[in-house]
C-alpha cells in the first residue's frame, strides 16, 4: 500500500489493554518482524523503567525486545545527551530512576542541570516539588516526561504530571521541555531510535490527540485502532483525520 520502513506503536490500548494482550497483537509483531520492517514500541508512561515495561510484556506474551521500546525517560537522555550535561534530579515514582542510574549524577540536589519530572504518584511531596523549584530557580531546566492533566486510573481520575510541571513553571518563570508524546521531539528522537524518516513512518495509535495529531504535526502516516480508548465521537469531533482507522492491530496486514 505504502512504502513505510519503520512503526511508532503505541502500548496502552493498542498491544494491550490492562493486563492482557490485545487478540493479534503479537502476530501483528510478528509480521513486521518478517517483513524486516523496524519498530519502536511508544509509551507515555512513566511509572517504570525500559526493562519491567519489557518484562511486562514478556509475561503477556509478547516477544519484544527492550531496545524496541521507546519511553518519555529515554527521550530526555536523549535530550541530556545532546546538550552534554549530565547531572539531573527526579521528580518520579517507581523505578524510573533505573534507566536514568547508568549514564547520569542524580545526586545534583540543588546544584543540578536538569529537574526531570514525570508522574511522581504518591512520591510527590511540598518538600520534593520545593527542592525542584530551588534546583530550577539555581538554574537547572525543566524536563517534562509528559504533561497530561490526569488519566484514568482503575480506582478514577488520578492527576498526572501535568499539574506539577505547570506549578514549577509557574514558580520559576521558566518553561518545561516537554518530551513525551505529543511533543514532536518524542517522535522525532523515536524515529531517530531506529533510524527512519518522517515521510518513511507510520504511529499506530487509539488516541486521536496524542497519538494521531502528534504524529500528523510531525508529517508522519497515522493509523488509528477501534481499541483501548478509542471512540467514535472524538474521532468525528477531532481537528486531525487518521489517514487510515483499522478495527485493531491484528488488522496491520492492511497497511502494508
Ligand atoms: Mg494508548
Amino acid at each position: 500500500m505504502m512504502d513505510v520502513k519503520g512503526f511508532l506503536i503505541d502500548l496502552d490500548g493498542v498491544l494491550t489493554l490492562g493486563n492482557r494482550a490485545i487478540d493479534g497483537a503479537q502476530e501483528a509483531i510478528d509480521l513486521l518482524k518478517e517483513k524486516k520492517i523496524r519498530f519502536r514500541c511508544v509509551s507515555n508512561t512513566t511509572r517504570a523503567c525500559r526493562k519491567t515495561i519489557a518484562e511486562r510484556l514478556a509475561r503477556l506474551g509478547f516477544d519484544i525486545p527492550e531496545s524496541s521500546l521507546f519511553t518519555p525517560p529515554l527521550a530526555a537522555i536523549a535530550c541530556m545527551n545532546a546538550a552534554g550535561k549530565h547531572r539531573c534530579m527526579l521528580v518520579t515514582t517507581g523505578d524510573v530512576h533505573k534507566d536514568f542510574e547508568h549514564t547520569f549524577d542524580l545526586n545534583g540536589g540543588a546544584a543540578t542541570d536538569y529537574v526531570v519530572i514525570g508522574d511522581a504518584g504518591d512520591t510527590m511531596t511540598y518538600r520534593l516539588l520545593n527542592t525542584a523549584f530551588c534546583a530550577v530557580n539555581a538554574g537547572a531546566e525543566i524536563i517534562a516526561l509528559e504533561k497530561d492533566r490526569f488519566w484514568m486510573s482503575p480506582d478514577g481520575l488520578m492527576l498526572s504530571a501535568g499539574p506539577f510541571v505547570a506549578a514549577l513553571e509557574f514558580a520559576t518563570g521558566k518553561t518545561a521541555t516537554v518530551v513525551g508524546k505529543p511533543s514532536p521531539k518524542f517522535f522525532e528522537m523515536a524515529l531517530k531510535d531506529m533510524n527512519v524518516r518522517t515521510d518513511q513512518a507510520l504511529m499506530i495509535g487509539d488516541d486521536i490527540l496524542t497519538d494521531i495529531a502528534g504524529a500528523r504535526s510531525m508529517g508522519m502516516k497515522t493509523g488509528l485502532v477501534r481499541t483501548g480508548k478509542f471512540n467514535e465521537e472524538s474521532l468525528r469531533s477531532a481537528p486531525v483525520t487518521p489517514d487510515w482507522v483499522i478495527d485493531s492491530i491484528a488488522n496491520i496486514r492492511d497497511l502494508l
